[in-house]
């Protein structure tokens, strides 16, 4: 902090140094800066001196006058202050800026946008909200930018109707090659989709699955496997007591290439408990491993066919699977499988915790891990950007 501070002071200097020389140069400059410039700046540095660097920021930050030249000076300071969360004093200096008459519309505008960024972080949201309405409505230039502001307030007040709304503005301006609208973040389709799964979600816990039907459907609108909504329509269907149903949608996680991980196996083995035929489940194991040949399907499949058959028939299938799919946890498995049953050494204790499925998840935006999947990552807010570390075909070589 005392090296940013230390850098933040330098450049707080020059910027004020620089406009007072320009000043007396005779270029443009307000004349209550002016006048002010030398008194504010002196005072900066006595509390400089006196070890005070916070009242010597806001000191230098006064003698810095707001004209023309210096106006995207103040905007950067007060953007650097809401990043080391000082946001008291970006809003400060921003509802400062606002105090001056002779802001061009471009400008004020500019400013609003600030303001609004320093009110979310403040946790404002009402404030930051009528903010970025405004600028949607009277900044076409700054329409995408304030609509994805919007998104966050919506998303931390977890308001869903309203962040779907906004992502459909958000569509619709890159229909209208906005290249705002898309250019950063997510994609606002994946965010609607998200916020739909979320509503769905709150009408389930209100026991009220037929708006949960409604919103899940609606998010597959724009993709037809997306996964969340997929295992939302399975459960719900699961629900309502039809396990053909959920079969049906879980036939098509199955052949969207999303890989396999143990909460879906979970699903598939409840929707597999309600059909006809002991070995429903095993068949569908079978027809998923051949469209995905990973060690957890292996294992999954190998631990059936040993309850329905014998341990040898399992051993077989699963020798079979490491001439085209080597794997550290499939050779594990059969090596375990060889020890006496009365054998209770350490190496069958080691052998077991790699047979067993305890990989969890993982970001791929940030690295943040846990042992279940987040729809919204805990550590960097992206959504749907944990996978399963498990997943990994081929992990011999690993
Ligand atoms: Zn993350």
């Amino acid at each position: 902090m005392i090296a940013n501070n230390a850098l933040l002071l330098l450049l707080l200097v020059l910027a004020v140094a620089g406009g007072w020389t320009l000043a007396r140069g005779g270029l443009r400059m307000d004349d209550a800066g002016r006048a002010q410039l030398p008194s504010q700046y002196y005072r900066g540095f006595n509390f400089l001196l006196d070890g005070e660097e916070e009242d010597a920021i806001d000191a230098f930050t006064e003698a810095l006058s707001v004209n023309e030249e210096t106006l995207d000076t103040h905007i950067a300071l007060g953007s650097v202050l809401r990043k080391r969360g000082e946001v008291d004093r970006a809003i400060r200096i921003h509802q400062n800026l606002l105090a001056r008459s002779h802001l061009t519309v471009v400008q004020l505008h500019q400013v609003h946008l600030e303001l609004a960024r320093d009110f979310i972080a403040a946790g404002l949201y009402d404030r930051a909200e009528q903010l970025l309405r405004d600028l949607s409505d009277e900044s076409p230039d700054l329409n995408a930018t304030a609509q994805r502001h919007l998104l966050e307030v919506f998303e931390a007040q977890r308001e869903w109707s309203e962040a779907v709304v906004t992502a459909e503005n958000l569509i619709a301006l890159s229909l209208s090659e906005d290249p705002l609208a898309a250019g950063h973040g997510q994609s606002a389709h994946q965010l609607r989709c998200h916020y739909l799964c979320e509503q769905a979600e709150v009408a389930i816990t209100a026991q009220d699955s037929s708006s949960a039907r409604q919103y899940y459907h609606d998010a597959l609108r724009d993709n037809g496997n997306d996964l969340r909504a997929r295992i939302g329509l399975a459960n719900a269907s699961l629900l309502e007591g039809s396990s053909k149903e959920a079969l049906e949608h879980f036939e098509v996680i199955m052949a969207s290439g999303r890989a396999c991980t143990p909460e879906l196996l979970d699903l598939l083995s409840r929707i597999c408990a309600d059909q006809a035929g002991d070995s429903a489940y095993s068949a569908v194991l079978q027809r998923y491993y051949e469209q995905q040949p990973a060690p957890l399907l292996a294992l999954t499949l190998a631990a059936e066919l040993e309850a329905e058959k014998d341990r040898a028939a399992a051993d077989d299938f699963l020798r079979l699977t490491l001439a085209d799919n080597p794997s550290v946890a499939v050779a594990t498995a059969l090596l375990l499988s060889g020890l006496p049953e009365e054998n209770d050494q350490p190496e069958r204790r080691i052998l077991e915790q790699l047979t067993q499925n305890k990989q969890g998840y993982a970001c791929d935006h940030c690295g943040f891990t846990g042992q279940s999947r987040h729809w919204r990552c805990p550590g960097c807010r992206h959504w749907d950007s944990i996978h399963y570390l498990g997943a990994v075909p081929q992990d011999a070589h690993v």
